[in-house]
């Protein structure tokens, strides 16, 4: 089976990270995923981009989105060191669609819904083990390792002022992406309330389907 270009789109919270993850290890594909490429880099210097900011650190813990060239060239720099893929957490605006047409052709497109109370609900109780980077949920999926729960950290924009801004960026800069791959007809919803096991019950199916 030929290696599968995969795009998971959707709010924050909404499981872009744990669905592709398993797209990943399931589709023997890379995971290209632009969220962690710049907490990788959150203090290079990008003074040399038009940015308002020297470094993409204040823009994400700002809540807002770091500028297109910066993360471009990031995802161009990642593409074009693999076949198979899963892209998730861009494109975040509309230009950075029409760029990764230029950059590759993809398979399936796969919308995580989920409705913006869960999505808060959901972000606000995120924690991280920095150990393992497995994710957790204080109310609904805490650690069963004390240990473990002793060292849980939240992600530096995971709180609620900031959480509050990376949804409004999201339904004013993101969601025009899925209508633009709406109109084109290549989205596929899934929805993405149900538990991460149902949820990828749907994106394994839609995946093989595609191929
Ligand atoms: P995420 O882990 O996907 O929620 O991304 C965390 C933060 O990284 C976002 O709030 C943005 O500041 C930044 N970021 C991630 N992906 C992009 C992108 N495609 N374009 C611009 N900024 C991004």
């Amino acid at each position: 089976m030929a290696e599968p270009r995969i795009l998971i789109l959707g709010g924050p919270g909404a499981g872009k990270g744990t669905q592709s993850r398993k797209t990943s290890e399931e589709f023997n594909v890379k995971h290209i995923t632009t969220g962690e490429l710049l907490r990788a880099n959150k203090d290079r210097d990008i003074s040399e981009f038009e940015s308002e900011y020297d470094v993409p650190r204040t823009y994400m813990d700002q809540g807002e989105l770091v500028p297109d060239e910066v993360v471009t060239l990031l995802v161009k720099e990642a593409l074009s060191q693999v076949n198979g893929f899963v892209l998730d957490g861009y494109p975040r605006n509309v230009e950075q669609a029409e760029e990764l047409n230029n950059m590759t052709d993809v398979d399936d497109i796969l919308y995580l819904d989920v409705d913006e109370e869960e999505l808060v609900q959901r972000l606000t109780g995120r924690r991280i083990d920095p150990k393992t980077g497995d994710t957790y949920h204080i109310k609904y999926s805490p650690p069963e390792d004390p240990e473990v729960e002793k060292r849980l950290e939240q992600r530096d924009d995971d709180t609620e002022e900031t959480v509050r801004e990376r949804l409004r960026v999201f339904r004013e800069t993101t969601e025009p992406v899925i209508e633009y791959y709406e109109e084109r007809g290549q989205l596929e919803r899934v929805d993405g309330k149900q538990s991460p096991d149902e949820v990828w019950v749907d994106v394994r199916k839609a995946i093989e389907n595609a191929q």
